[in-house]
């Protein structure tokens, strides 16, 4: 495996804090570090999209 450069850290770095600073789509809170899912240029957090499949599943 390829070690990454610099560079290319810096920009995965970059990355993660613009998802940081981005509100999830569900419960409008930051996305910050948590585990998110993106769809369609639409971030998520992973537990609350799990939680809204699980009340659409209830009903
Ligand atoms: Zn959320």
């Amino acid at each position: 495996m390829k070690t990454m450069t610099a560079f290319e850290k810096q920009l995965q770095i970059e990355k993660q804090n613009r998802i940081a600073k981005t509100h999830c789509k569900l419960c409008k809170h930051l996305i910050g570090n948590k585990p998110h899912i993106v769809f369609e240029e639409r971030y998520f957090h992973s537990v609350c999209l799990k939680k809204k499949t699980n009340i659409a599943l209830d009903r």
